[in-house]
């Protein structure tokens, strides 16, 4: 079966969670200081802007507790969005508004947010579908302007840029995945920015029970006469990372450039060959000025034929995906709005294969059985609507 993700894991990252072992030191310590040291420099961002979590839903959970929100807020995000954005949203009480998106790209535009503004918003979250990084800074701006803090899913976005503008520094949190989907992989881990240091400086208390102080690994114990005495500054949860886990991001963070240009190659190569198939559309074009991290690479069909393509590319050994169901249609978040982007895109998009794993083989078995399902499925369905850029 070729799968839809994998990660890439080998001698490097063997050794590196070996030298971990043998420091007989597992909990959050020096690779983790490490780690989030490079990835500041990965992203050009001062180094106590970043904090270590131990997942991407948990960094929204801490996310929605950073910025207040709260019972009778009201946090906009798209309705194709990960589902642990929303719970963030619900479980503090507050009500998910779902905005809608681009059929074509899957990100939502300037004006598909401020359509769901209003008097009780509290703030905007967004992702980067696929890894691209969409309206974002036409998104960023519109927040700016109403005084809305923006939160950057930018679980796809490891690399992606909006200009020089890095995807996940652009709004004033931006939180990034490293399970064991994602591109630069950590088996589950994560990473928290804020533009405000004061932010990031609570979120590392909030990561830690709210203890002021952090007892675990550090130098400076001898300084204090009693190390073990605690003082509670929030009710919080243990949402660390530990040094196994950040010892693998240090490595893949390291071999993030090869993994980018494989799957930018492998995108252009389901571009070239796919581009033109009858009844079929491929992603519309990058805008100029923006890097993708090339995250997910998507096909759309008529909405007819969308499972009976996922069916036939299962049979043929390849197995793809939808990311993200439509949360609006998701009876537990009670929203009664009608996005037809949305809707159109749940229903018409398939993920294909897309990891650095992928030979070539892999991909030409992938573009057989794609050609070959849509040529025999949607041979005589109505063209789709037209593209769109945003
Ligand atoms: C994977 C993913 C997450 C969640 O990440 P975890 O680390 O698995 O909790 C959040 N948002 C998006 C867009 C994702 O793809």
């Amino acid at each position: 079966m070729i799968n839809v993700f994998q990660p890439t894991l080998g001698a490097e990252e063997l050794g590196a969670v070996a030298e971990v072992l043998d420091s007989a030191w597992l909990g959050k310590g020096p690779r983790v200081a490490e780690f989030e040291r490079a990835f500041a420099e990965h992203l050009g961002v001062p180094a106590d802007r970043v904090v270590t979590v131990n997942s991407c839903t948990e960094a929204l959970f801490q996310a929605m507790e950073l910025l207040g929100v709260g019972p009778g807020d009201e946090v906009v995000l798209p309705s194709i969005s990960f589902v642990g954005a929303a719970n963030a949203i619900a479980a503090r009480g507050a009500r998910p508004v779902f905005c809608d998106v681009d059929p074509r790209t899957l990100n939502p535009t300037a004006d598909h947010v401020a359509a769901a503004l209003g008097p009780r918003t509290r703030a905007v979250v967004i992702l980067h579908y696929g890894g691209r990084p969409g309206s974002v800074l036409e998104i960023a701006e519109l927040c700016r302007d109403r005084g809305v803090p923006l939160v950057e899913d930018a679980a796809c976005s490891v690399a992606s840029r909006a200009g020089d503008d890095p995807c996940g520094v652009i709004g004033d949190i931006g939180v990034w995945s490293f399970d064991s989907q994602k591109i630069v992989v950590t088996a589950d881990g994560a990473m928290l920015s804020a533009r405000d240091p004061e932010l990031v400086a609570a979120a590392r208390k909030h990561t830690y029970l709210g203890l002021e102080r952090f007892s675990g690994y550090t130098s400076a114990k001898v300084a204090d006469t009693r190390w073990w005495d605690i003082e509670v500054t929030s009710f919080s949860r243990r949402s660390i990372m530990n040094d196994l886990q950040a010892a693998l991001g240090l490595v893949q963070l390291r071999r993030l450039g090869g993994f980018l240009e494989r799957r930018a190659e492998i995108a252009a190569a389901y571009d070239r060959e796919l581009a033109g198939l009858a009844g079929m559309q491929t992603p519309p074009p990058l805008p100029d000025g923006h890097t993708s991290s090339f995250y997910l690479y998507w096909v759309q069909v008529d909405e007819a034929v969308r499972d009976a393509l996922a069916r036939d590319l299962y049979a043929d050994g390849v197995y793809t995906t939808f990311r993200y169901p439509a949360l609006h249609l998701v009876k537990a978040y009670g929203s009664d709005a009608r996005l037809p982007g949305a809707e159109a895109a749940a229903a018409r998009t398939l993920c294909l294969p897309l990891h650095q794993g992928l030979s070539d083989g892999d991909v030409e078995v992938t573009i057989a059985a794609v050609r070959s399902s849509v040529r025999r499925r949607s041979g005589r369905l109505p063209p789709p609507p037209s593209a769109t850029t945003a």
